[in-house]
């Protein structure tokens, strides 16, 4: 709020209308200065109007009724008023004057001896002491070096988030940061540079952070970061690592190219501590942990945590490149005839061998890819890549079977998937009508409109679609109204516990019968016992995809399967020619 003279708002706070139409009066002495006065008769009207902080002054009566000037004055900067006040009064008293001075006031006037001149005084000056004081509360929050934020703001605004967090605000994190290298830079090119890399750190601090997020220096070349609204250690290790990235960039100074790191230890409340002596010093352990382990890097309250969010990390910034690279692989799972054994179907399976992490299970990267926006890309590597092998196939012997491909709900909705999907299918010459796409219950939100076009787009190729896992999401049947299916996949929790648990087995029950009056295919997953798939038998179900029958197998495994078929199927047409 500026602190000017002039069009300063004044809060009359008076319950006399002869006094307010004096002090008008006075006031209009100085119409240049053009002041805004606003009246208010009682003293609850008054109390309510500081504390809104919007006058740039407030004149309130000594007495008014049968409460008390000073006695506002008091309760309105216990309440975070800020509004200078002037107190006037009938007449001199010296022991009211100290007392007002001491409630809080700026100054005590008597309102018959007052002249125009003397209230704008009085009130120039209540605006000049205003302003020196905003001045020093900033000079005491601020770090002098560097103008961030100081410990002691650090502090109080913790303490803040602290005292929020209990009245459901979400979560929040504080990093400590510490340099890597200050004190070569100041040994080698000397203190004033010291201080110019201090000043470029804090800038770029404060550049890529969030504007939510407060950045502090608390010491030599330590700094903190109080990080609001974070649901995750992900947010916080996104955070971290542009902090990292940032500061890795080479700085000038004094014509000198130089380079430094920083060391981040991270806690999150409530995990890393309940309250702030805990939290600071579960980040301060965690930012030496980091700095241990060489620096140039960050380090959780807890090495779990950490490692997660370092794996994720890892996951997110490679997995563009590995999709781009071809780095990933597909495995091939077969889909049975529980009566015949006969192989109906193959699904394809993404997998990814992480050259740090290992086998990167697709429940993991899946997200990530749909997070990261790369989820297209790699629904149609999987789709190309499938079709490529299953023409492989073919030409070994396979025919028959269908494919069945995962997709994710950024692709059913997406209205240009249908006609990339078929460009794709083209390409590899593969027979649309073999392609089954497999979509879980929960890939179906947004847009039901663009799913169902989608749809109805691949039925008119003779592709057709498999809703995977029914029967754990909640909107299964309303789905199996809207779209037009063609398939439901048992989800294996269910046939897991088939055979122990009744419930289980009168819901599969109820969606095999469901299938039949929608009149679907079924099909269940998971399927790990002769046992299981007997019962699946009983209850109506013929198909079966599962451990018991076949692993997913590398595309060159289901190539010898087919070449093996192949030859016993033209052996078995040699032999009963020569029975004929
Ligand atoms: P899903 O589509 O339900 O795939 C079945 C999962 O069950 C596969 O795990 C498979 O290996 C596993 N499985 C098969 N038979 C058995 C069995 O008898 N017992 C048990 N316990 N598990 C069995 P996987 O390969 O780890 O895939 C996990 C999920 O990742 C898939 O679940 C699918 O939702 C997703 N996914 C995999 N590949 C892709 C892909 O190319 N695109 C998309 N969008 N999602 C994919
Ligand atoms: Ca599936
Ligand atoms: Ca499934």
């Amino acid at each position: 709020m500026s602190h000017s003279i002039h069009g300063a708002r004044v809060l009359l706070i008076e319950d006399n209308e002869g006094d307010y139409i004096l002090t008008k009066e006075l006031l209009a002495q100085r119409p240049d200065l053009e002041f805004q006065l606003e009246w208010v008769a009682s003293a609850d009207e008054g109390l309510a109007a500081l504390i809104e902080n919007r006058h740039e002054i407030c004149l309130t009566d000594y007495r008014l009724g049968t409460a008390n000037g000073l006695e506002i004055v008091r309760r309105a900067r216990e309440r975070g008023s800020e509004v200078p006040v002037i107190v006037l009064t009938g007449e001199h008293n010296q022991s009211v004057d100290a007392e007002a001075i001491e409630a809080g006031a700026c100054d005590y006037l008597v309102k018959r001896q007052l002249s125009g001149d003397q209230l704008t005084r009085s009130i120039r000056y209540a605006l000049v002491q205003r302003s020196v004081e905003d001045k020093l509360r900033a000079l005491a929050r601020t770090d002098q070096l560097t103008g961030l934020a100081n410990r002691g703001e650090f502090m109080s605004e913790l303490d803040f988030a602290l005292r929020r967090s209990g009245r459901g605000a979400k979560a929040f994190a504080i990093l400590y940061l510490d340099l890597d290298g200050f004190k070569q830079v100041n040994d080698t090119l000397g203190h004033a540079q010291g201080d110019l890399l201090l000043q470029e750190v804090a800038n770029r601090l404060t550049t890529c952070l969030r504007s939510v997020d407060l950045v502090a220096r608390i010491g030599g070349d330590e700094f903190t970061i109080l990080a609001l609204d974070v649901e995750s250690s992900r947010d916080c290790a996104t955070i971290a690592q542009k902090v990292l990235a940032k500061l890795s960039e080479p700085f000038r100074l004094g014509g000198h190219e130089v380079l430094v790191s920083a060391s981040i230890g991270i806690s999150m409340f409530p995990d890393g501590g309940r309250d702030a002596d805990e939290l600071t010093r579960n980040a301060d352990t965690a930012m030496y942990r980091a700095k241990k382990e060489g620096g140039h890097r960050f380090q959780f309250h807890s090495n779990e945590i950490t490692s997660a969010a370092r794996d994720r990390i890892d996951i997110e910034s490679e997995l563009r490149k590995a999709i781009a690279a071809g780095e990933l692989d597909l495995v091939y799972q077969p889909q049975v005839c529980i009566g015949s054994g006969q192989i109906t179907g193959f699904e394809a399976l993404a997998r990814w061998c992480h050259h740090r992490l290992g086998d990167v299970p697709p429940t993991a990267f899946i997200q990530v890819a749909e997070d990261i926006g790369c989820i297209r890309e790699l629904g149609a590597w999987v789709l190309r890549r499938s079709a490529m092998d299953y023409k492989h196939w073919e030409r070994l012997g396979l025919s028959g079977p269908s494919l069945s491909v995962n997709i994710s709900a950024h692709q059913l909705n997406d209205p240009h998937f249908p006609e990339s999907a078929r460009a794709i299918l083209e390409e590899a010459k593969f027979d649309p009508s073999k392609l089954v796409l497999e979509l879980t219950e929960t890939a179906i939100i947004g847009d039901l409109g663009v799913a169902r076009s989608n749809i109805c787009r691949f039925h008119s190729f003779g592709a057709r679609v498999c809703v995977d896992d029914f029967g754990i999401g909640y909107s299964g049947l309303s789905q199996l109204r809207d779209l037009p299916l063609d398939v439901l996949k048992i989800d294996k929790s269910f046939v897991h516990n088939l055979l122990n648990r009744p419930k289980e087995k009168a819901i599969t029950h109820a969606i095999i019968d469901l299938a039949k009056r929608f009149e679907l295919e079924v099909i269940a997953e998971g399927v790990e016992s002769e046992d299981q798939a007997r019962t699946l038998t009983a209850l109506g179900c013929g198909l079966a995809q599962g451990y018991h029958y076949y692993r997913p197998l590398p595309s060159a495994a289901i190539g010898e399967l087919c070449a093996k078929a192949a030859a016993t199927n033209s052996d078995s047409v040699r032999q009963s020619a020569n029975v004929a």
